[in-house]
């Protein structure tokens, strides 16, 4: 199977609607990946199906994700949207095809450029970070041209696609350990904040959480930093896809496209009566709450759930049965996020808090 032209933006057609490769070189291989998501998966496809499924994007030293480009009749902005930043979250991925295959270049002003799984290699795994590095993909931008794999691929990202938006939007969702609730995020920095805000409110998310700052190495850091107003979504996830999640997720892009007047979708518009749950706080999972005991965590509470200072999060047991750990709440607020999946090592998150806004 030939692989499509690779993508260049300069190189998408007036008025066409065009699917392209974005090639990466990965010299060091894709190593025992075959093997790795045979183990992850249910056993029933056998391993070399798997290293095939896999050479379909992978040619010894070019790994070759899609890109799905949509160039309008006349000009207009460019809305960039990503998502597979990490490779265990499948709402955005859906949420982009199902834009893709409603937008018509005839009725559209401005440019769609869409990467669905930007970290491929965790993808095929079904885990958040890449396997190739071991590295955090939301952690290594505007990464190096020199780096590891992670790197590499981060920098090829911002400089090839993010750096060209006018818009952007990282669709991500909790991964597989963890819940969290549906959400649009922003930052409040610099001039792009007044627009990223309106933008969250548009998108239609049933929470919107602002945050006063943006931790280095995401994909918003590198854009926030370009200048670019820059959106960020969340889901319920836990490794699942939720209906209403997608629904939310394709809403909101058709809202975003409306927003930014390039077209008006099918299903573009507020669900009736749309009042948005206001949330602050920063939002970076790397001071969530976490425990400091191994074993397995059941949790007590549900995400959305307004706790105080002290109140019992969930327990954390050995694995002969002993209550270890007592994870509580560190301060007042909203339970945006709990771990779903019990076994836990220790230093993980095992919650995080937001306030209300
Ligand atoms: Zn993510």
């Amino acid at each position: 199977m030939s692989r499509p032209p690779e993508f260049d933006i300069d190189a998408i057609g007036r008025e066409a609607k065009e699917i392209r490769s974005f090639s990466v070189d990965l010299p060091e291989g894709l190593g025992d990946l075959a093997r790795q998501s045979f183990l992850a998966s249910s056993g029933f496809c056998p391993e070399d199906r798997i290293a095939a499924e896999m050479a379909l994007q992978f040619d010894g030293q070019t790994l070759s994700m899609p890109v799905l480009t949509v160039r309008g009749r006349r000009d207009g902005p460019t809305l960039v949207v990503t998502a597979g930043v990490h490779g265990d979250e499948y709402e955005g991925m859906e949420a982009i095809y199902r834009t893709y295959e409603a937008l018509d270049p005839a009725r559209l002003q401005g440019t769609f450029v869409a990467v669905p799984i930007v970290t491929l290699t965790a993808f095929w795994l079904g885990i958040r970070c890449n396997p190739v590095d071991s590295l955090n993909m939301a952690r290594v931008f505007p990464g190096s041209a020199d780096g590891s794999f992670s790197q590499r691929l981060a920098r090829a990202v911002l400089q090839r696609v993010l750096r060209h938006a006018s818009f952007y939007i990282d669709l991500h969702s909790s991964g597989r350990n963890y819940h969290m609730l549906t959400l649009c995020g922003y930052s409040m920095l610099g001039k792009q904040a007044a627009v990223a805000r309106e933008a969250a409110l548009a998108f239609g998310a049933p929470v919107v959480w602002a945050h006063p700052n943006t931790s280095p190495g995401r994909t918003l850091s590198a854009t926030l930093e370009l200048g670019i107003p820059s959106l960020y979504t969340e889901a319920y996830g836990a490794g699942h896809v939720r209906p209403e999640d997608v629904d939310c997720y394709t809403q909101g892009l058709a809202n975003l496209l409306k927003f930014l007047d390039m077209t008006e979708l099918e299903g573009a518009g507020l669900p009736a009566g749309y009042q948005p749950w206001l949330l602050g706080g920063s939002g970076d999972m790397d001071v969530a709450i976490k425990c400091r005991q191994g074993g397995l965590f059941f949790a007590s509470l549900q995400i959305g759930a307004r706790v105080r200072r002290g109140d019992l999060l969930g327990i954390i047991r050995s694995l002969d049965g002993r209550v270890v750990e007592e994870i509580t709440a560190p301060a007042e607020g909203v339970l945006m996020l709990m771990r779903a999946t019990p076994r836990i090592y220790p230093g993980e998150n095992v919650a995080a808090l937001a306030s209300e806004a």
